[in-house]
């Protein structure tokens, strides 16, 4: 479907053409309509599947196409990280470039000065606020932002921001807002908590499923069944044995990535490392980087396997199996984007056996085992069967299905805050 179809307004198209989109993808041909409609919508949509743009769209196309513009902040995107707030913000830049669109992207992690513009913005209304829910909280708290004019509200990755436990915040925010208004939930997984979250706050939704839960079949996937303490140099083997451009290392937790990137580094190998200790503007520097490919190797927590737009990565290794099905498809599928094809590595330990299975289970692949280098010493065997206790049903180890510059004025453009 063209974008023409639609009937936005010139100046729109204008943006869409100059973002290189030709036609619409199948969750913006589904939820476009929608929501230029005046439609409240639930829709599962992932990462990838253009769903920044298919709300980002229509609210632009809205906003311009509005009688008077009201002086209060008019469309609120709520976001779970501050990196996903920073992307969107600049596709809002990208598509808005040429309309009087004003945007802000409120985020925690900035200085007083960020604060600062953030208040001021926030205190005139912005068109578009994009923003975590803790900062936003915060903002609200101080009784400046107007919000009395506000007619569009959309969770993004909404199943993300429970995780995280953001429910309060949401809630704490949403009181705050008119209760006339449109309201756009999107989220990758839809287990109950997400349909009860809409229950309270979508009135009469249009439902929309994008869901892909399977991996792209360009990613080739491999495993490796090794021993905790074999994972380090298992890294080092796989990257010094081939030139990868890109390799992205997903751990679970701080202080794995704090580790393997402290050993990486002592082995000559350039990677850095994100997780949330790092300042914002450190965290972004390192983003900049390794996107611009000064940096082949980053590592990194779960905070990069969602929503973060990152092409041309070559490798992406699981360093440990993520403990949600969903979160391995987010992970694999940072590689393999536009046309290029990709390779994901996931390493094994014996305690991590029954939550790979469940995994493959949940992807209905069986993932190919690769044999790990003789030099790293005796394997475990795989064996992930689950263990029948006497008189006991079987463990369980898995829940399928759970779950630049600061404020976007439009750049350098006139009308912006
Ligand atoms: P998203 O799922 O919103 O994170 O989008 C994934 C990627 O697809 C981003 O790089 C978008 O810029 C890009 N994209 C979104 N819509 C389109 C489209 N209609 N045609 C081509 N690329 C698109």
């Amino acid at each position: 479907m063209n974008f023409s179809e639609f009937g936005f307004d010139d100046r729109l198209m204008e943006g869409i053409d100059a973002s290189g989109y030709e036609t619409a993808t199948p969750v913006q041909e589904q939820v476009i309509p929608l929501i230029l409609q005046n439609r409240d919508i639930i829709a599962s949509a992932q990462t990838g599947t253009g769903k920044t743009a298919a709300f980002l769209l229509p609210l632009i196309n809205k906003i311009i196409t509005q009688a008077h513009q009201n002086h209060s902040n008019t469309a609120l995107i709520i976001v779970p990280t501050r990196e996903l707030a920073i992307q969107i913000a600049q596709h809002m830049e990208g598509l808005s470039y040429f309309t009087s669109v004003s945007s802000i992207a409120v985020y925690g992690g900035g200085d007083g000065n960020a604060f600062i513009q953030e208040k001021k913005a926030l205190s005139a209304g912005a068109d578009v606020v994009i923003c975590t829910p803790g900062k936003m909280m915060a903002h609200i708290k101080m009784g400046y932002v107007k919000l009395d004019g506000l007619q569009y509200l959309v969770l993004d990755e909404a199943d993300r921001m429970l995780d995280m436990g953001f429910y309060d915040d949401i809630m704490f925010i949403i009181k705050h807002l008119p209760p006339k208004r449109q309201n756009l939930l999107f989220s990758a997984t839809m287990p109950q908590k997400i349909r009860e979250l809409a229950r309270k706050i979508l009135h009469n939704p249009a439902e929309v499923n994008i869901a892909i839960s399977k991996p792209n079949e360009k990613i080739v996937q491999e495993a490796f069944v090794v021993f905790e303490e074999q994972k380090i140099p298992l890294v080092k083997h796989l990257l010094h044995q081939k030139n990868f451009a890109m390799v992205l290392v997903f751990c679970s937790s701080k202080l794995s990535v704090k580790q393997l990137t402290r050993d990486l580094r002592k082995a000559g190998i350039n990677a850095g490392e994100i997780h949330s200790d790092l300042e914002q503007d450190k965290r972004e520097e390192v983003l900049m980087l390794f996107n611009s490919g000064r940096l082949p190797v980053l590592v990194a927590t779960d905070i990069l396997s969602r929503g973060i737009d990152i092409d041309n990565i070559d490798l992406v290794i699981n360093y440990d199996v993520p403990h949600d099905g969903e979160d391995y498809v987010h992970r694999i599928g940072r590689t393999a984007r536009a046309a290029a094809e990709g390779t994901a590595y996931t390493f094994i330990s014996p305690k991590e056996q029954r939550r790979f299975a469940a995994i493959e289970r949940l992807v209905d692949k069986t993932i190919t085992k690769a044999t790990v280098p003789e030099n790293l010493g005796p394997v475990p065997q795989y064996n992930p069967a689950p263990q029948r206790k006497p008189g006991g049903g079987k463990k369980r180890f898995f829940k399928p299905g759970k779950g630049k510059g600061r404020p976007h004025g439009g750049g350098n453009r006139p009308n912006a805050n």
